[in-house]
C-alpha cells in the first residue's frame, strides 16, 4: 500500500457521531499502530523542514498527539491550543461555528515569542472554523502563521477556502 493508502485504512469513519449526519473520521487506529503513526508524523514534518519553525501550536485535543512530536521533529517548541477555560493565567479566546456545533479556543497569552514562526497541527480539516480561529489567535499573540497541516481534509466542507481568506494554504496528507 502506498502511504496515503495506508494512513486512509487506518482512519475510522463512525457514521452519526458525536450527532446524526456526522461521520466523525476516527485517528485512534491509525496512532495505535507505531508504523503508520510514525509514516504521518514525518509527512506533516517533510514539507517543513528548513523553514525556520519556532513553534508547533497543536489544537485540542488531537492536534497535541500529532503536533507534539512534529514539533520535536521539527526542533520546535509546542503550544497547546485549548478549549476554553483549561488553561491557567491570562489567556487570549476567540469563538467560532464548526461542523458540528460552537466552541471557544484559547492560548496562554504570552505562548509565542513576537515574530516566532508557527506551524499549526491539527487532524481534520473540516469548515476550516476552528483552524482560522486559531490562526488568528496567533497572530493576535503576536506568532507568524507559517502554515496549517492537517491528516484529513473533508474538500466537501471547504476548510481550504476559508483558510485562504486569511492568507493561508493549508496542507492536508489525505483528501476524501
Ligand atoms: P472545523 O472547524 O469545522 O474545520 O472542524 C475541525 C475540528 O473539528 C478539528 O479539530 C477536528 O478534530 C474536528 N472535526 C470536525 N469534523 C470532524 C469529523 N468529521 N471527524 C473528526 N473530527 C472532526
Amino acid at each position: 500500500m502506498s502511504d496515503a493508502a495506508d494512513l486512509l485504512a487506518r482512519i475510522r469513519d463512525v457514521p452519526d457521531w458525536p450527532k446524526p449526519g456526522i461521520v466523525f473520521k476516527d485517528i485512534t487506529p491509525l496512532l495505535a499502530d507505531h508504523a503508520t503513526f510514525a509514516s504521518a508524523v514525518e509527512a506533516l514534518t517533510a514539507p517543513h523542514r528548513g523553514a525556520g519553525i519556532e513553534t508547533v501550536a497543536g489544537i485540542e485535543a488531537r492536534g497535541f498527539v500529532l503536533g507534539a512530536p512534529v514539533a520535536l521533529a521539527l526542533g520546535a517548541g509546542f503550544v497547546p491550543v485549548r478549549k476554553k477555560g483549561k488553561l491557567p493565567g491570562k489567556t487570549v479566546e476567540t469563538s467560532y461555528d464548526l461542523e458540528y456545533g460552537s466552541a471557544t479556543l484559547e492560548v496562554t497569552s504570552d505562548a509565542f515569542v513576537e515574530g516566532a514562526r508557527v506551524l499549526v497541527v491539527d487532524d481534520v480539516l473540516a469548515t476550516g472554523g476552528t483552524a482560522v480561529a486559531t490562526v488568528d489567535l496567533v497572530r493576535r499573540c503576536g506568532g507568524v502563521v507559517v502554515g496549517v497541516s492537517v491528516l484529513m481534509e473533508l474538500g466537501f466542507l471547504d476548510g481550504r477556502t476559508a483558510l485562504r481568506a486569511v492568507g493561508i494554504e493549508p496542507h492536508a496528507l489525505l483528501t476524501v
